[in-house]
């Protein structure tokens, strides 16, 4: 691996306490080209703006995959990962489904490690500090032709980021209309352009004063599916209920951390399809008791409402399993509690 550093960094200029959430980025970046039917020397460089052809095939047909996932700094300042091998794993299954080749193990973790390793004072301590890193690929080849690419890049890059906490409620719309995935879709692949798809329903539903969408079943919007782009949790009568992961729904690492978790504590765990009648029904009965998102951005995020067919339903002010999962879940991420699953892995 080639590595080119800063002549100066830009550390200085950042305001750590006002960081808006991936807008500010550390000082180097990670690049590997892929050609001639392989993977190039990766490099590590100045972070920088890209030169791409305007005829880039991303550009036009959406050929990219990314991923998400957290750096931790703990008291010692030591550097820590959350269940990497498992971000490593599902790039490249989301690559495979956008016929993106495989990216080699060993550059993944090399990569990401000295990247880390080279900005780690971008690594704030402290709970609720972190940063986030963002692996990516996508089609380079200069070409309008619509099948799949022979160049691509792939590259991670982190951003310095705060607590997701945003202090107010979250209300929440369960889709009637629009879909995020279909079956035999791209729904379970962190693909560009599912996201891209959720922006103009999202932003309607943003007018009516709801913060997230709750996705259902593309056939029958029967079945309760994810929340924007968490994976989602109802707390049914002590009972914690998600769907299982399928061709639609994106297979969190947070949602299954939340699930090793909660059977550790001994609370029982149901991954089977949810009727958005059966929820209803649960709150008409009063045995809703917690709905909440999980995903690597906001680790768990409890939800206050949920609205269907113009009626909206409160919930429980207190959630305390939310937070008791949420609590063990960052102690085993910033090395302050046991981590008896093995999750957190050293960066050295
Ligand atoms: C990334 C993502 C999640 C959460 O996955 P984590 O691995 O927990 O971060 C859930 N749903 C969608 C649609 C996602 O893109």
């Amino acid at each position: 691996m080639k590595i080119s550093r800063v002549k100066d960094t830009k550390i200085n200029s950042i305001d750590f306490e006002n960081l808006v959430f991936g807008k500010t980025f550390t000082d180097h970046m990670f690049y590997c080209h892929y050609r001639d039917g392989k993977w190039q020397t990766p490099e590590i460089k100045p972070y920088q703006p890209l030169t791409l052809d305007p005829s880039a095939s991303v550009l036009h047909y959406g050929q990219a995959v990314f991923e998400g996932m957290k750096a931790f700094k703990d008291t010692d300042g030591k550097l820590w990962l959350f269940r990497p091998q498992d971000n490593f794993n599902r790039i490249n299954l989301s690559a495979k489904r956008l016929q993106i080749p495989e990216f080699p193990e060993s550059y993944f973790f090399e990569g990401m490690k000295s990247l880390l390793k080279l900005d780690q004072d971008w690594v704030q301590s402290g709970t609720g500090n972190s940063l986030y890193v963002r692996p990516f690929v996508f089609a380079s080849q200069p070409s309008v032709q619509a099948s799949a690419s022979m160049e691509y890049i792939f590259m991670i890059i982190c951003a310095p980021v705060k607590s997701y906490y945003t202090g107010g409620e979250i209300n929440v719309l369960i889709a009637e209309e629009y879909s995020r995935a279909a079956n035999g879709g791209v729904g379970f692949a962190k693909a560009a352009g599912n996201y891209a798809a959720q922006f103009y329903p999202t932003s309607e539903a943003l007018k009516k004063g709801f913060q997230q969408i709750i996705w259902t079943d593309a056939s029958n919007h029967e079945y309760l599916e994810e929340a924007g782009t968490m994976n989602i949790f109802f707390k049914i009568k002590g009972t914690l209920v998600t769907s299982p992961t399928n061709d639609r729904i994106l297979d969190g690492i947070t949602r299954k951390s939340i699930i090793s978790l909660a059977k550790q504590d001994g609370i029982p765990v149901e991954e089977r399809p949810i009727k958005v009648s059966e929820i209803k029904e649960a709150h008409e009965n009063g045995t809703l008791e917690e709905i909440f998102g999980t995903g690597t951005a906001v680790v768990v995020l409890p939800i206050h409402s949920f609205s269907h067919q113009n009626e909206s339903y409160r919930l429980p002010k207190e959630t305390p399993i939310a937070l008791q999962l949420k609590e063990k879940l960052v102690g085993i991420q910033y090395n302050t509690g046991e981590d008896p699953f093995n999750w957190r892995q050293a960066v050295d």
